[in-house]
């Protein structure tokens, strides 16, 4: 299967010109979330590509009557060429307060407007630093919280990334056997949990064009969501050469 490779340009200004060009591989299917400003703006340059959003609101109307002042819905997005949508990053759930159950709400109401959600999940440096149980125990509460209710008949839709925290925006990603270890255990919760057996797992965390080989090769990795180092078109074309 083709690797996912995910460009998320978070609250920057993005830099248009290097990136009008096809982004068609055969090696990755490319997604670029911009910010929403930018979105439409994004669409008309990137070919071969497809576009992702970074959050989405977690009703659609006419289930919801429109009085949200400053929220777009995934109904929205879709109408924008929105393909993809970012859900529960860790910089929402830590600055913007977003809880499981809000993320929950955000993914079944993504799911239902036909997004492809791209779930964040992730644990701290604490939580790190006490070994690889208390890791898994952290990203499977995350895991089921987020998921609760979500049907088996989106499986083809959902995308899990493991970001640990403490590797976002460091420098310091993850050593690529603790992506292959986190991996494994979120695939097989998963089918388990939620009898999704085809999930993609992403690997985000510090992912450039030096280290994303390490990560990119691995069977039990199927993509990166990459942070920084999208900003560049440059170097992202780099990492998805080096696919
Ligand atoms: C991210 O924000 O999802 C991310 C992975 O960021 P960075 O690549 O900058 O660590």
């Amino acid at each position: 299967m083709k690797k996912l490779i995910v460009a998320n340009w978070k609250m920057n200004l993005p830099p248009l010109a290097g990136w009008k060009r096809n982004w068609k591989s055969k090696k990755a299917d490319v997604v670029i979330a911009p910010p929403f400003p930018f979105i439409s703006e994004v669409g008309k340059i990137i070919f071969g590509g497809a576009l992702g959003a970074q959050n989405a609101f977690w009703k659609n109307p006419p289930e919801g009557d429109g009085a949200y002042t400053g929220e777009i819905s995934p109904r929205m997005l879709r109408a924008a060429g929105v393909k993809y949508v970012i859900l529960g990053h860790s910089e929402r759930r830590r600055i913007l307060g977003e809880t499981d159950e809000i993320i929950n709400k955000k993914i079944l109401a993504a799911s239902a407007a036909g997004l492809k959600v791209i779930l964040c999940v992730g644990e701290p440096l604490e939580v790190r630093k006490k070994g690889v149980v208390a890791v898994k125990s952290y990203v499977g509460k995350q895991i089921s919280a987020d998921l609760r209710n979500f049907k088996n008949l989106w499986f083809s839709k959902l995308i899990i990334a493991y970001e640990p925290i403490w590797a976002i925006g460091t420098g310091r990603a993850a050593k690529p056997e603790d992506a292959i270890l986190i991996s494994r255990f979120i695939k097989s919760l998963v089918d388990s949990k939620f009898k999704i057996k085809n999930v993609r797992l992403l690997y985000g965390g510090s992912v450039n064009s030096q280290n994303a080989k390490s990560f990119l090769k691995l069977k039990e990795v199927d993509g990166a969501l990459i942070g920084h180092a999208s900003l560049s078109a440059s170097g992202f074309s780099k990492i998805i050469k080096n696919i």
